[in-house]
């Protein structure tokens, strides 16, 4: 389903991704694992163009990220035809971002109503079966001030899953938590990675790795150092920058 090849991303003279190669198979969790500063966020971030690589390509399905071939050259995409590329992967972030102001159900119908033009009832139905199954049903009518952080996340999972994407980018989900709130939204994602989602997660959580992930990939300097099972890359990783990695984390 995705398809990188060699994607190089700089800010001025920082290189920060050096050649990213990487295939994410249809129903597939990949974790992203990493030090901090080795590019996880960027190359998760050049996924759905939310940055423009500077070298290589980003397959998502049969779209090219960015751009279109036109004869046999690429041509870079409009910034609409990149909104509406955008708009078939879910994102979910650190902060959740919920609109203070909405309700739990506006907040997960407001993309799927106001950008994807569904109609406001099959967008509240499907919102109440996505609230289901991240265990929120009852708070529908909540504002977001008065969830758990915990909460909050689950609702902004509903949210990204609201738009049907064909993929699902998770950056740090749980980093903002406090720990006690950890473990439910972590709960949910592997519940979604059960299910068959598509889905790339960037986590410090080892123990959702082991649990959750079809693959682990290790990211380091701006490259991936090494990939592979969780139980081989966790438990006997062969490269002495992951052993360094996994040995001060766990
Ligand atoms: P962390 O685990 O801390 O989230 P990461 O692996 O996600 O780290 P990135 O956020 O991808 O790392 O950052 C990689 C490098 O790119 C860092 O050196 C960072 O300072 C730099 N960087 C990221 N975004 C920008 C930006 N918008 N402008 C300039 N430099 C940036
Ligand atoms: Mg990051």
């Amino acid at each position: 389903l995705v398809k990188a090849r060699n994607v190089h991303k700089s800010f001025g003279d920082n290189e920060v991704l050096k050649g990213i190669d990487l295939d994410v198979m249809p129903g597939e969790t990949v974790v992203i694992l990493g030090p901090s500063g080795s590019g996880k966020s960027t190359f998760l971030r050049c996924i759905n163009h939310l940055e423009a690589m500077n070298r290589g390509s980003i397959q998502v399905g049969n779209e090219q990220i960015g751009y279109e071939l036109r004869g046999k050259h690429l041509r870079k995409l409009s910034a609409r035809a990149i909104a509406r590329q955008r708009r078939q992967i879910g994102m979910v972030f650190q902060q959740f971002n919920l609109y203070p102001h909405l309700t739990v159900l506006q907040n997960i119908i407001e993309a799927p109503v106001g950008i994807h033009g569904e109609s406001r009832q099959a967008a509240e139905a499907y919102a109440m079966t996505l609230l289901q199954r991240v265990g929120l049903k009852e708070k529908a009518d909540a504002y977001p001030r008065q969830l758990s952080g915990g909460q909050q996340q689950r609702v902004a999972i509903a949210r990204a899953l609201a738009i049907k994407p064909k993929l699902i980018l998770f950056d740090e989900p749980t980093s903002a938590l406090d720990p006690e709130l950890v473990g439910e939204v972590l709960a949910t994602m592997k519940d979604l990675a059960e299910q068959g989602l598509t889905m790339v997660v960037v986590t410090h959580e080892i123990g959702f790795a082991k649990e959750a992930a079809d693959r682990v990939v290790f990211m380091d300097g701006g490259y991936i150092v090494e990939q592979g099972p969780p139980d081989e890359i966790l438990v006997n990783p062969q490269h002495p920058r992951t052993r360094a990695f996994l040995s001060r984390v766990i």
